[in-house]
């Protein structure tokens, strides 16, 4: 698994194209602008607005390839797949900055906008679910269930919706 020094947004090309190789992939084309479109937003980015980022660069490709690429940068941990509740998945790309090498701890939550849709990674944030100090441990306890992953919506307004 690879990981960077540096934040996703503040990633260099030499960069990216360095997480490509370190995860085994070869640098290609649309890899490489998909990886630009998600370095250069704020909110993660669904199909849809990536296809939107890639013709504004001048870059045309197929929903299929857009999709293809998006599930390889996802399962070499480049980048990472919510789905906030209205089965549309976002994408953002995952910071490795504090990760060792075979151990990675960065499931952080997201905060959605109810209004506009804009989903937005929290990185340097973690949620710890733990019994409270007086409950008896019951069955239903998170100790006696194994989480094998972790998703945490905090559903709200963004900033550009809350202002009006
Ligand atoms: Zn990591
Ligand atoms: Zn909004
Ligand atoms: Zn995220």
């Amino acid at each position: 698994m690879p990981h960077s020094a540096s934040s996703p947004a503040a990633r260099t090309d030499v960069e990216l194209k360095a997480q490509l190789r370190a995860a085994g992939l070869r640098v290609t084309g649309i890899r490489l602008s998909i990886m630009r479109a998600l370095r250069a937003s704020r909110t993660a980015l669904d199909a849809t607005a990536l296809d939107e980022q890639l013709a504004a660069a001048g870059e045309h490709a197929d929903r299929v390839t857009v999709y293809r690429t998006l599930n390889t940068l996802v399962d070499s941990g480049i980048a990472h797949r919510i789905d906030p509740g209205d089965r549309i998945f976002r994408y953002s790309l995952t910071d490795h900055a504090h990760c060792t090498e075979g151990h990675h701890e960065h499931e952080h939550p997201h905060m959605v906008c109810d209004a506009c849709g804009a989903v937005e990674c929290i990185e340097d944030a973690e949620v710890v679910i733990k019994p409270r100090a007086k409950a008896e441990t019951t069955p239903r306890s998170p100790r006696k269930f194994r989480i094998t992953q972790q998703s945490v919506l905090l559903h709200g307004m963004c900033e550009r919706c809350g202002e009006t």
